[in-house]
Formats: C-alpha cells, structure tokens, sequence
C-alpha cells in the first residue's frame, strides 16, 4: 500500500496576492499552483490514498476552502481524506472547526503559522487545539520555512510545536515537509512526543538536505514516526518515491553512512492514516 499523506488541491481562484506573487520569484514566472480535482484524481492513480489539504491564509492569497476539499473527497471516500484549515486569529475558529468536521466529513485540520500569520504557542489558540483534540482531528502543520516574504520565520520553527504537545499530548500533529530547514529539530520534538509525527513531501529537489535530513531520523531513532507524502502538485508520488530510492547516490563512493534501503521501504508502505488514529 502507498498512502500519500500530502497534498493539495486549488483552483486558480484559491491562489494569487501575495503568495503568487512570491512564488514567481523563488520559483519563477512559470510558477503555477493550482490544481484541479481532475488532476488531482489523475495524480492519484500512482497510489492508493490521500490525504487532501484545505487552506485558509487568506490574508496572503492562499485560500482553499474547507467545502471545497469535502466536496471533492465526497467523490471518492474509500480513498481520500480531507483536512479542514482554519485560521486560528478568525474569532469564529472554533466554530468553522466543528462545522468542518460534523458537516463536512472532513478530519484533520490544517495550520501553518507562516502562512496564517499567527504564534502557533500564542495561549490564545490553545482552544483550538483543545477542540481539535475532542473531536480527535489531527493537526498537520507547516511548520517549516517558506518565500513568502510577510511569513514570520521565528514562529515557524518545528521547535515550537514541543509546546504545543506538553499541553496536548492526546492531540495528533504532523510536521510537515521534516520542517525543513530545521530537520534536526523535527527528529528532536518527534522523538519526545509519542503523538507527533513528520512527513517526508517536498524534500525532491534537495538531495543534499533529504540525506541529511533522514540521516537524524535514523542517528536519532525516530523513523517509525514518518510518514510518506509528496506535497503534490509541487511532486507527485513516482518522482518522491524515485527521489527517496536514490537517496544515498549523492554518497555513492564515500564512507558516509547510507539510509538503510528497509527504512525507506517501511515509509513508502507505511500507513499513515493507521499512526494519525483516521483508520
Ligand atoms: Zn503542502
């Protein structure tokens, strides 16, 4: 089985400001984000399941709805799972959080404070956090860097999250993308916390950090808490599995230490809905 934990679905209305705009500069003019629920469904066939993301961060010109992502995963509920995204400083969080789960279907909850422009440790969320832990939503958050250029890189550290889990230790989370750059302090937060977890997306088109990155994982002991996800449409599941088989080529001739091949196939076939209680 491959589960991919990761990805995105937008139409070209969902995504501009901001955002677009900042993406064009670090990834250039042709940059292009939006992907259709054809697409996506197309993606899909190269495995057996998703998780799909909704986002709220309106503010910076990225906002996918949560009906949006319940409308689309509607189509097809043996395979696909969708995370709600709201965003913790509207004054009806709470509310849009419990609509999203008991009228929408939807079961997780998307946040990513470099986006959504908040202080994920800030007490003010913790009710959030609180509900999300009631109603059994896992977190997935972008806890990471990115080129947007208004997102506070201080409050996007995967350090922060060890807060969050002292006060929640019920609550699920992931942190996305190994919360790169900060990948060591991924492996740190995710070895303490039993019920936080990382996925591997979007680390393709860095093959030194990757190693580096799983590297930790494995000096630290922490490779059980990995989840395997693409970040599609940025990557799908052939080039993130490609990717993450040719690991150890940019060690090839060295006494470097090589991640071991059975890691790696562990995590391809992991199941991640399985580790985030979704089953
Ligand atoms: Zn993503």
């Amino acid at each position: 089985m491959i589960f991919d934990c990761h990805t995105h679905l937008a139409h070209p209305d969902h995504v501009g400001g901001d955002f677009l705009a900042d993406a064009k500069r670090a990834w250039g003019e042709s940059y292009s984000m939006p992907c259709s629920p054809v697409e996506h469904q197309e993606a899909m066939k190269q495995c057996d399941g998703a998780i799909v993301l909704a986002l709220d961060a309106e503010d910076v010109g990225f906002y996918v709805p949560n009906e949006y992502v319940a409308t689309y995963v509607s189509t097809n509920p043996d395979s696909l799972v969708g995370f709600a995204s709201v965003n913790p400083k509207r004054s009806d969080a709470i509310e849009r959080l419990v609509y999203a789960k008991e009228e929408l279907g939807l079961k997780g909850l998307k946040l990513a404070p470099i986006y959504q422009i908040f202080d994920p440790v800030s007490p003010e969320y913790f009710p959030l956090y609180a509900k999300a832990e009631e109603l059994e939503m896992p977190v997935m958050w972008h806890q990471g860097t990115s080129y947007i250029r208004v997102g506070p890189l201080d409050l996007s550290n995967p350090v922060l999250i060890d807060v969050v889990a002292r006060h929640f230790p019920k609550l699920k989370m992931v942190i996305a993308h190994l919360g790169h750059p900060w990948t060591s302090e991924t492996a740190c937060v995710i070895r303490k916390h039993p019920n936080v977890f990382s996925d591997v997306s979007a680390l393709v088109t860095r093959p030194w950090q990757f190693y580096t990155a799983m590297l930790s994982m494995v000096e630290y002991g922490v490779t059980n808490k990995l989840l395997f996800g693409t970040d599609f449409p940025f990557f799908d599941c052939d080039r993130t599995i490609k990717a993450f088989r040719n690991i150890n080529h940019i060690i090839e001739g060295t006494n470097m230490p090589r991640i071991p091949e059975e890691v790696i196939e562990s995590i391809i076939h992991g199941n991640p809905l399985e580790k985030l209680g979704l089953n």
